[in-house]
């Protein structure tokens, strides 16, 4: 069959000359790799480049507009996005969309949607491929910088969000779309079957976080390459770095209308899309609370619609590190390190709750403190040797305050190092671990998304308790570790802990999932675990359409049983 063959693409790697879009067709789809993940040592080419991107931005502040109806649009509603690990600098002026506005994109959205949707798979994957080539080549140092300074990322942090996932998002998602539509039903003489993927009819609104880049791009993008038509409301606190991921799309030949950018207040934004009878979806990244009235809201309104809304929603977490007595101490240490405080704690993976034997606890706890006082905390543009800045807002710097100031007057919990912080120029939190003599203190159930590590210490001979507890204690299941050398604990672990985590860790740290490698989420209250980074994820945003064709008449009705 024709369509089986046509969709055949290869992969190059970003430094071959003939961009990846440019031989899609007649090539192999096989060979895509991860995005290499650059180091940006001391006088590479990385690093000059980024250096002028962050140098360029120095002391700008970009006005960014709402994009509705393939115009930029300003209402009077307007914002502004700071620099988290310094205040006082405005990165970006942007705007709130008002609910008139939003209505209107919603209809420009579905003005467009059929010619989308009719569009092969093949050119709408081709322009995603762009993208990914100009994030990956040109664009790259730009959309570092914007991560940097909007979200305070450090260099590495920046790089695997907004470059090496980013990228692979784009990549491997134009790859599985075409893989699903290559794998077509058997078909039987004399008919023909073929399967059509079409985009979900009406609009998707996609609603991301601020914590990475890439998250953006993926909630946006992927409804979009099977045909869809989305509204994005981004992070008031990444609208920078969303703005320049929008801007590439439509650079990379994304048509007007097909993604809209829509800064809003969320719930304005949430209120009015859940209203319209055009809903088809939503794709939601952030907090359970926001996802959880997004839900109800659409449960409410569900007589109106003219289709069920596909409701995907990736939300926070819990993690655990688990220690077992035959853990390489080492690992433990310079893994929980790295999950607890990378970018300060505010991934959805990262570690806030660790269980560790009474005979292990002596030596991991003098190696955490040492190694937590070597962890500077500042400006990562000014100072490449920060390990995590500021955290993201004044909101969340609030909310952690709570939890030190817990700390500091619980008689179950006692602070080993940090716990304090202060918001004069940034948002800064010193990196704190705590340890707490009530394994079921709210501090080891709800999530704190901010450099916070709690340890439990229970006796090495009550593993298997412990097991049990960690499963029940939090209402989440998104991702945990377990760190032992004795096989039959790690498979036990493993057993008992199954529906603990949808990303799980055997001797390795909580975060740090690579697209097509680790696809990525959680159910509980964790979210709807589609898996973002794998080959599902994108069966959400398709209805799949089944077309039989028969090819000779049909010269009776009577079956042959009947004469
Ligand atoms: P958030 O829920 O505060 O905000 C997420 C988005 O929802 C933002 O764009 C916000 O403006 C919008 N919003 C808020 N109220 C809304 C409403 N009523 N209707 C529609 N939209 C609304 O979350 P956040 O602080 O940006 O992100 C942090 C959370 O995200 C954490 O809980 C973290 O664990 C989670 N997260 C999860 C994953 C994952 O893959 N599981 C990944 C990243 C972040």
């Amino acid at each position: 069959m024709e369509y089986l063959s046509e969709y055949r693409i290869h992969l190059i790697p970003a430094t071959c000359v003939t961009p990846c879009w440019l031989r899609l067709i007649h090539s192999e789809i096989k060979d895509i790799k991860n995005e290499p993940v650059l180091e940006f040592r001391r006088g590479s080419p990385e690093l000059a480049a980024l250096q002028k991107a962050l140098k360029d931005l120095q002391g700008k502040m970009e006005e960014i507009p709402c994009m509705v109806g393939g115009e930029e649009v300003w209402t009077k509603d307007v914002r502004y996005q700071v620099s988290p690990y310094d205040h006082s600098q405005k990165v970006a002026k942007y705007c709130y969309a008002d609910k008139e506005l939003i209505n209107k994109a919603i209809n420009a959205a579905v003005s467009v949607r059929r010619d989308w949707d009719l569009k092969p798979l093949r050119d709408r994957a081709e322009i995603f491929l762009k993208a990914a080539d100009l994030i990956s080549g040109p664009r790259r140092a730009e959309v570092l910088a914007k991560t940097m300074i909007g979200q305070a990322k450090t260099i590495v942090q920046a790089e695997i969000d907004a470059a090496a996932e980013l990228i692979d998002f784009l990549r491997f998602n134009a790859k599985y779309a075409l893989d699903l539509q290559n794998d077509q039903p058997i078909s039987c003489h004399p008919s023909t079957n073929k399967m059509v993927y079409r985009g979900l009819e009406g609009f998707v609104a996609a609603v991301s976080p601020f914590n990475f880049t890439a998250i953006g791009g993926n909630l946006a993008g992927a409804p979009a390459l099977m045909g869809g038509v989305v509204l994005w409301k981004p992070s008031d606190t990444a609208i920078l770095s969303g703005y320049a991921v929008y801007q590439i799309l439509l650079e990379a030949g994304l048509p007007p209308n097909v993604i809209q950018f829509v800064p809003a207040d969320g719930p304005v934004f949430g209120d009015t899309v859940t209203s319209s009878e055009h809903l088809a979806g939503i794709n939601f990244t952030g907090s359970v609370q926001t996802f959880k009235r997004l839900w109800k809201q659409v449960s409410e309104n569900l007589d109106q619609y003219r289709t069920f809304p596909r409701l995907a929603g990736e939300c926070g977490g819990k993690n655990f590190h688990f220690v077992h007595k035959s853990a390489d101490v080492n690992s433990v240490v310079n893994a929980t390190i790295r999950s607890v405080f990378e970018y300060g704690g505010q991934k959805c993976s990262a570690c806030s709750r660790m269980y560790v034997p009474d005979s292990l606890w002596p030596q991991i706890k003098e190696q955490l403190i040492e190694e937590v006082k070597k962890i500077k905390v500042g400006n990562p543009v000014e100072d490449l040797s920060t390990f995590f800045s500021a955290v993201i807002d004044e909101k969340a710097f609030g909310r952690i305050r709570k939890w030190l100031q817990h700390a500091h007057s619980s008689p179950n919990l006692s602070i080993l190092t940090g716990g304090k912080c202060d918001d004069t120029v940034g948002y800064f939190v010193e990196p704190t671990i705590i340890e707490t003599k009530d394994p079921k203190d709210p501090i080891m159930e709800e999530e704190i998304f901010g450099p916070v590590l709690t340890v439990y210490v229970y006796p090495g001979n009550k593993y298997e308790e412990i097991l049990h507890l960690i499963d029940a204690t939090s209402p989440y299941g998104l991702t945990g570790a377990v760190f032992a050398q004795d096989k039959g604990v790690i498979n036990e672990a493993t057993r008992l802990l199954r529906n603990a985590a949808g990303n799980f860790y055997i001797n390795d740290k909580s975060t740090g999932a690579v697209v097509a490698q680790q696809p990525f989420g959680g159910s509980r209250a964790s979210g709807t675990n589609d898996k973002p980074g794998g080959p599902h994820y994108i069966l959400r945003w398709t209805s799949p359409q089944a077309i039989k064709e028969t090819h000779v008449p049909l010269t009776e009705w009577k079956y042959p049983y009947m004469s």
